[in-house]
């Protein structure tokens, strides 16, 4: 549970109380906030009344929810700000796996071309077999950070266990934490210790409960700086890789004070389907969009069927400008 103590106490106080409590102390905003696994009777008895400003009790959803923070939390990556009271949906691009030098830069190139800021490619993948390409590790880590350099593009890489956390920390600007890998509590609470943005994927077999509760543990260890990425879950349905879930997204635009990314190209899993899913999910109003391109998708050592190739992701970015205004945002 979290306790909220009002900001006259002063932080000796409250950390006396946490203490007391076992809790962890957040200090933002001239507020205190406690997070304990304590249970209620013993905080009741040992705090003095005077000292509380609320409790929240008997729900998981706490720092995440919109009872907590009646607005969207702002989120800011390199120069670009999402959620708060920014309009923005900030379209990351890129290949699923970083391959090779020539690729990434043909890949950061494009996006500069098209004014984009922020590239995606995954270093660490998460492959369902151990005898598919597993990614390039710290080399391709290393390749982004030079087209980083190079293009002053921010960069987002996922992390797929707890072993190689520290390195994805160092030379990310956001921290993808993958479907498979989001329940890692290694994973988590090493990204809760930093204050860079944390993008966390909803797994496939995860409920809306347990993907926002994922999140409560980055921001209850101190990192406020958490974004939701729907990306599909699975349903009885094969014809598409998995369905992406516009009725959950829907949810955690009410219930959720974080800024959400959607991603189409894993939910779908075909090229052809995911111009017009983008489309469906700018109309929802969101925060961002994730979305595999690759300079030769044939090619592609991993998700080969989803990405979109360089025309085709240009025709679609320059549909999405009306959408987005239609629903009172900005494609930046
Ligand atoms: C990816 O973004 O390439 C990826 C592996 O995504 P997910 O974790 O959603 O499967
Ligand atoms: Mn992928």
């Amino acid at each position: 549970m979290i306790i909220h103590f009002k900001k006259e106490i002063g932080s000796e106080k409250a950390n006396q109380y946490g203490e007391q409590l076992a809790a962890f102390i957040i200090e933002k905003d001239d507020k205190f906030v406690a997070v304990t696994s304590s249970n209620v009777k013993e905080i009741d008895s040992s705090l003095a009344a005077d000292s509380l400003e609320s409790f929240v009790f008997e729900n998981d959803l706490q720092l995440s929810a919109r009872s907590y923070m009646n607005h969207t939390r702002e989120v800011r990556i390199g120069n670009i700000t999402i959620g708060g009271k920014t309009n923005n949906t900030l379209v990351i691009a890129g290949p699923c796996s970083v391959e090779s030098e020539e690729q990434i830069r043909q890949s950061s190139a494009f996006l500069k071309e098209l004014n984009l800021t922020t590239l995606r490619g995954g270093c660490y993948k998460p492959r369902t077999s151990p005898y598919s390409f597993q990614g390039l590790g710290l080399e391709g880590l290393k390749l982004l950070k030079k087209m980083k350099d190079e293009y002053g593009l921010n960069i987002i890489t996922e992390v797929r266990d707890a072993t190689h956390v520290h390195e994805v920390i160092e030379y990310s600007d956001v921290i993808q934490i993958g479907a498979k890998a989001m329940y890692d509590q290694g994973i988590l609470r090493a990204c809760a210790k930093t204050q860079k943005p944390v993008l966390i994927k909803r797994g496939f077999g995860t409920t809306l409960q347990e993907f926002a509760q994922c999140a409560e543990f980055v921001l209850s260890g101190g990192n406020d700086n958490v974004i939701l990425c729907e990306r599909g879950i699975r349903t009885f349905e094969t014809k598409t890789r998995f369905t992406l879930d516009l009725c959950g997204v829907a949810f955690l635009k009410q219930y959720t004070n974080l800024p959400l990314i959607l991603d189409p190209s894993h939910a779908m899993g075909h090229a052809y389907g995911v111009p017009d899913l983008t489309r469906a999910c700018v109309a929802m109003g969101i925060d961002g969009l994730l979305i595999e391109v690759h300079p030769n998708p044939k090619v592609a050592k991993s998700d080969a069927t989803q990405q979109l190739d360089r025309q085709e992701f240009k025709e679609l970015l320059s549909t999405l400008s009306p959408i987005a205004a239609s629903v009172g945002r900005k494609i930046v």
